[in-house]
């Protein structure tokens, strides 16, 4: 499953830098698949929805972080343990029940999310 950050989310952005992917953005702040990763051109996303990699997307949250679910591969591919709930002063990087992905689906995305250029 990806991560997602709760609402006692305090916005120190300590765990922005060490996402791998890119995943997680301030409130407010536009995203982008293409954004940290090698995606480039159009492409599927969890929704259904085809989407341009480098086109700018509507911010999830306003007055918190938020981690785009796409981009979460819960830093399978490059760490041990998800970073941002390693470094979250206040434990709001938590596992999203509603998101489950397997270890096996979590490594593609990674290959997804950076293919070789
Ligand atoms: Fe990024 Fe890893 Fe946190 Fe997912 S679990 S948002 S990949 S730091
Ligand atoms: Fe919010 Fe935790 Fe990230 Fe700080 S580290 S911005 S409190 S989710």
């Amino acid at each position: 499953m990806s991560i997602k950050i709760t609402n006692e989310c305090i916005n120190c952005g300590a765990c922005a830098s060490e996402c791998p992917n890119h995943a997680i953005y301030e409130g407010s702040e536009e995203w982008s698949l293409s954004e940290g990763t090698n995606i480039k051109g159009i492409v599927k996303i969890s929704s259904g929805l085809l989407i341009d990699a480098e086109s700018s997307q509507t911010p999830e949250k306003r007055d918190i972080y938020f981690i785009v679910k796409d981009k979460c591969t819960e830093c399978v591919g490059f760490y041990n343990e998800p970073q941002c709930m390693a470094v979250c002063p206040v434990d709001c990087c938590v596992l999203d029940e509603e998101n489950v992905e397997s270890k096996k689906s979590l490594l593609e995305k990674k290959k997804f999310l950076h293919p070789p250029i």
